[in-house]
C-alpha cells in the first residue's frame, strides 16, 4: 500500500456529499467511492420523485372540490398515467443533474465500485486496499422486501423501481403503512388507481399520538381499502396477485413493497472493526459526533438507522466529514426533531414524542380543522394538531399533527421548541387573520387553559372570541 489517504467516503449520497464538501475544504488526499448509481437516493428515487408525484395526485384530487366552489366540469379531468410518470421522470432527471455537478470535478477521487472495510484504517475497493487515516461510511439504506415475494418479479415494486414504470395499476397493493407508504398510497389512489394498504400494526405514517393516528386513519379510509393490525400474505391467483390480511383478501395487478428500509452495512466488513454489531449489525455510534467506538471510523445518514430524514443525513454527512480530519472530534448539538409525511392533510411530529413524556407534568393542547375558518374558505377543513407542553413551565416540548398547511405549522413549532418557548410566549406573538396558523393558537390556547395563568396585562392572556369565522 501508498502512503495512507488522509480519508475514504463510502457512499456519494447526501450524507457523503456533506462530508464531501467539508473534506474537499481540508484535504486533497481523499476518495469519494460509490457503488451503483450516482445521484443519491433523494433526487433518483426517494424525496424528489415522491414529491412530484404527490403533487401530481393532489391537483388532479382538488377536483372533487370544484362543484361546491361553483366550478363546473371537473368530472370530466382524466389522470393520463404514463404521462404522470413521464413528468416525474423528467423532473426527477432533472434533480439527479443537479447532485451528479456536485462529483463531477473530482477526477480520480471519485471511484465507481463497492467498498469493504478491512479494519479500521484500510478499505478495499474492488479488490485493491487503500490505506487511509480516516473513513466515513455514509452507505444509506434500501427498501426491504421479503425473499419470496421476489417471485413476482416486476409485479413487486419498492420506490426504486416504482417510478419507472410506463404504467401502473389499475388495481394496486402498497404494503406497509409507515411514511413511505402513506405517501405512496394516497398519490396513487388520489391519481384514480384502485389502492388496498395494508399495514401489520394500527399506527400509520410513524405517529405515536392516537388521537392524530385515528385521524389519519379515517381520513386514509375514505380514499382507499385500509386494512390495518394483521401480516400480508401474498399469492399468485389467475387474476393477478392476492393479497390476504386477516379475514380481507384483495387481488391487485402489483404490490408496492413499503416495509421499511435496511441500511447498507452487511457487506461492509463492519465485523473489521472489533468493536460490538448489535442484531442489524450495527455498531454504536456517537449521536453528537457520529464515531463508532473511539475508532477513526465516522458512520453518517440512513446507514445509521438514527433518523433516515435527508436534513438529518446533510447534518450527520457535516458533522462526519468535518471530526474525520480533526485531531479530536467535536460534540455538535442537534436540531430539534422534526419529521413530515406529505400526505394531505399533511403529517408531522416535532420535538418529544408523547411516549417518551411523563403524562403527570404534560398538557396537551388541540384543535381540529374542521371549524377552521380559513381551512374551510380553501375546502382543507380536515385533520388535528396537539401540542404539548410542560406542566410545570409552560415549555412547549413537541408537536403531531395531520392538519392543512402542516409542514408550515410544523417549522414554526420546531422553531418554538428549539429555541424553548413557552405556550405564554407563543401566544404572544403576532398571528395574522385569516390563517391556518390561527389553529395553532386555537391548540396553544387549549393548553394555555391548564397551565397557570399568564398575566393580565399580557397579551398572550387575549383568549378567543368565540366565533370560528374570526379566528
Ligand atoms: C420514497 C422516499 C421518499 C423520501 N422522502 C423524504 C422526504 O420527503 N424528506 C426527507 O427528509 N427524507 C425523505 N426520504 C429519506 C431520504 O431520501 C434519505 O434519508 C436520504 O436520501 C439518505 O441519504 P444517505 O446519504 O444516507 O444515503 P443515499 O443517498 O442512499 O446514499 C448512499 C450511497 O451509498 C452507496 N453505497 C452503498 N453501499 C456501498 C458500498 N459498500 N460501497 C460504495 N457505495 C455504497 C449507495 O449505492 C448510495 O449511492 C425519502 C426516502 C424515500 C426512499
Amino acid at each position: 500500500m501508498s502512503a495512507p489517504l488522509d480519508t475514504i467516503i463510502i457512499g456519494a449520497g447526501t450524507a457523503g456529499l456533506a462530508a464531501l464538501r467539508e473534506v474537499r475544504k481540508r484535504t486533497n488526499r481523499y476518495l469519494i467511492v460509490n457503488e451503483g448509481p450516482w445521484g443519491t437516493t433523494c433526487a433518483r428515487v426517494g424525496c424528489m420523485p415522491s414529491k412530484a408525484l404527490i403533487e401530481a395526485a393532489n391537483a388532479f384530487h382538488r377536483r372533487h372540490t370544484f362543484d361546491e366552489f361553483g366550478l363546473r366540469g371537473g368530472e370530466g379531468l382524466a389522470a393520463d398515467i404514463p404521462a404522470v410518470l413521464r413528468r416525474v421522470r423528467a423532473l426527477r432527471d432533472d434533480f439527479v443533474q443537479g447532485a451528479l455537478e456536485a462529483t463531477e470535478d473530482l477526477g480520480g477521487h471519485a471511484l465507481s465500485g463497492r467498498a469493504t472495510l478491512l479494519g479500521p484504517r484500510s478499505v478495499d475497493i474492488d479488490g485493491t486496499a487503500h490505506a487511509t487515516r480516516s473513513i466515513i461510511i455514509a452507505t444509506g439504506s434500501r427498501p426491504r422486501v421479503p425473499e419470496a415475494w421476489l417471485a413476482f418479479g416486476d409485479r413487486m415494486l419498492t420506490t426504486d423501481t416504482l417510478f419507472e414504470q410506463p404504467t401502473l395499476g389499475p388495481r394496486i397493493a402498497v404494503v406497509g403503512m409507515g411514511v413511505i407508504g402513506v405517501e405512496i398510497a394516497q398519490a396513487l389512489a388520489r391519481l384514480g388507481l384502485e389502492v388496498a394498504a395494508f399495514t401489520t400494526g394500527h399506527t400509520l405514517a410513524g405517529l405515536h399520538d392516537p388521537a392524530i393516528n385515528a385521524e389519519l386513519t379515517a381520513l386514509l379510509k375514505q380514499e382507499m381499502v385500509l386494512h390495518t393490525g394483521a401480516k400480508a400474505e401474498l399469492r399468485e391467483v389467475p387474476s393477478g396477485i392476492e393479497v390476504q390480511s386477516g379475514s380481507n383478501r384483495v387481488v391487485v395487478d402489483q404490490v408496492v413493497a413499503a416495509m421499511g428500509r435496511t441500511p447498507n452495512v452487511e457487506h461492509l466488513g463492519l465485523d473489521t472493526l472489533g468493536v460490538p454489531l448489535d442484531p442489524r449489525g450495527l455498531p454504536a455510534v456517537d449521536p453528537q459526533t457520529l464515531q463508532v467506538g473511539n475508532l477513526p471510523v465516522f458512520l453518517a445518514g440512513d446507514a445509521n438507522a438514527q433518523a433516515p430524514l435527508l436534513h438529518e443525513a446533510a447534518d450527520e454527512g457535516h458533522i462526519a466529514g468535518m471530526n474525520a480530519l480533526a485531531a479530536a472530534p467535536t460534540h455538535f448539538v442537534r436540531r430539534t426533531p422534526l419529521s413530515i409525511v406529505f400526505a394531505d392533510p399533511q403529517v408531522a411530529a416535532v420535538g418529544q414524542r408523547l411516549r417518551d413524556m411523563e403524562p403527570a407534568h404534560t398538557v396537551t393542547g388541540t384543535v381540529g380543522f374542521g371549524k377552521q375558518g380559513r381551512a374551510r374558505a380553501a375546502q382543507r377543513n380536515q385533520g388535528r394538531l396537539n401540542v404539548y407542553a410542560h406542566a410545570g413551565t409552560g415549555r412547549l416540548l413537541g408537536a403531531e399533527l395531520c392538519a392543512p398547511g402542516g409542514e408550515h405549522l410544523a417549522h414554526l413549532l420546531a422553531l418554538a421548541v428549539q429555541q424553548k418557548l413557552t405556550v405564554h410566549d407563543l401566544l404572544g406573538m403576532p398571528f395574522y387573520h385569516p390563517v391556518l396558523e390561527e389553529g395553532l393558537r386555537t391548540a396553544l390556547r387549549d393548553a394555555a387553559r391548564q397551565l397557570p395563568k399568564a398575566s393580565d396585562s399580557d397579551l398572550a392572556a387575549c383568549t378567543a372570541i368565540g366565533v370560528p369565522a374570526l379566528e
